[in-house]
């Protein structure tokens, strides 16, 4: 085992997104560099990095090439596939390890394990046809929600299902040969927990923080998430027996739905910094993404220790429709900070950018991060 990755030293990150952008900006402030890989150019990470290397993941030479280039290989995108953090491992430690990601990226393999682990989770089963969709809805109930295995964020690739008849059209809606179904949630509310795990095993955690979405993409962030001690305190507990588990060197975070009787069930993990976390960048003594520089690097955490309420307020693309957003409108609000991801093109649904307000409560922060994003929306007379 060699010792910690110190500042100067390269880190590379595949995904070129806004988490890599904002992971590239933490680690350039603490004296790194930053390598990226990704099939796209001119990307959110490689406006930041030191070096954006294009290439599809399934180009091993490019991908071998970029891991000799750096001391530790770290990821933004979920999606990468197994044979691609394979073939970095040979050159560079992965972290969290292939494997975790592996298991995250598939909704019944993840699913699956984490029941295997006696962590709960949303009730669900596997199918593959129709006769085991239908046969599934009967043993879980409905409604129920159908999602596809692979390939699943934000919301994509699920269809509700309201009653037996229409087991068929959601199948052939879906037209994947791998899916799960999960028993509807009728939740009181929707929390995350984004935990750090250092190369020792050392823990610590933000939240949980309340999230509201819209149209199934993150909407509204609060931390603390206005929820009972006993509540917080055992989705924090779920969520370190989750990292320990999966032996997580870097950040996971853990989306929990709350069931109406005060009930936590896992809806997913992700084993990267999180939408919800992002307030933390404003909100914390360190933020997710310095977290994950530190325990990708073997270096102690840092102290996630919130510095005032705050909340979060996602910007799509759809705020760009009537026109420019009023940046001076936002930029007026001196409690609220403005972040974008220096994407050219705004499309309906696409992240972006986010606000994060601070504030004395939750409520007054929500409050400011609605007002500050409704002031941003030309108004066409
Ligand atoms: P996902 O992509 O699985 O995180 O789902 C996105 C959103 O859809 C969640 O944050 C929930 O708001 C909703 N959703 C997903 N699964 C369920 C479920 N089993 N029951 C109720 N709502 C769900």
């Amino acid at each position: 085992m060699t010792g910690p990755i110190l500042p100067g030293a390269t880190l590379g990150v595949l995904g070129s997104g806004q988490l890599g952008r904002m992971f590239a900006i933490a680690a350039r402030r603490l004296g790194y560099r930053v390598h990226v890989l990704s099939p796209d150019d001119d990307t959110p990470t490689g406006q930041v990095a030191d070096q954006e290397v294009r290439a599809d993941y399934l180009d091993l030479d490019q991908v071998a090439r970029f891991a000799q280039g750096v001391s530790v290989v770290t990821f933004e995108f979920e999606n990468v596939p197994a044979e691609t953090t394979r073939i970095c491992e040979q050159f560079a430690p992965v972290r969290p390890a292939g494997s975790v990601l592996f298991t995250s990226q598939n909704r019944r393999r993840e699913k699956t394990y984490l029941r295997d682990a006696g962590l709960p989770v949303t009730p669900f089963v596997a199918v593959e046809n129709v006769a085991e969709l239908k046969s599934a809805l009967l043993q879980l109930g409905i409604p129920a929600v159908l999602k596809t295995a692979d390939w699943g964020y934000d919301g994509k690739g699920q269809v509700v299902i309201r009653s037996l008849d229409e087991a068929a059209a959601a199948w052939e809606k879906l037209a994947v040969p791998a899916a799960i179904l999960e028993a509807f949630i009728d939740f009181a509310s929707e929390l995350s927990v984004v935990a750090a795990r250092g190369l020792s095993g050392e823990f610590v955690s933000y939240g949980p923080i309340g999230n509201s979405h819209s149209r199934h993409i993150l909407d509204i962030s609060v931390c603390p998430a206005r929820v009972p001690a006993e509540i917080a305190k055992e989705a924090i507990e779920i969520s370190r027996a989750v990292l320990e588990r999966m032996n997580v060197v870097g950040v996971l975070c853990v989306e929990f739905f709350l069931t109406r009787d005060g009930r936590l069930l896992i809806n997913e993990t992700a084993p990267r910094p999180h939408n919800s976390g992002h307030l933390t960048i404003d909100g914390h003594v360190s933020c997710q993404f310095e977290q994950q520089v530190r325990a990708i690097c073997g270096l102690p955490l840092g102290s996630s220790e919130q510095r005032t309420p705050c909340a979060m307020a996602n910007l799509l693309g759809d705020l760009w429709e009537p026109g420019e957003p009023d940046w001076a409108a936002v930029l007026g609000s001196p409690s609220v900070k403005l972040h974008l991801y220096g994407k050219r093109a705004a499309r309906i649904g696409r992240k972006m950018g986010h606000l994060t307000a601070l504030a004395a409560s939750v409520d007054e922060a929500e409050q400011l991060a609605i007002a500050a994003r409704n002031a941003m929306i030309r108004h066409t007379s």
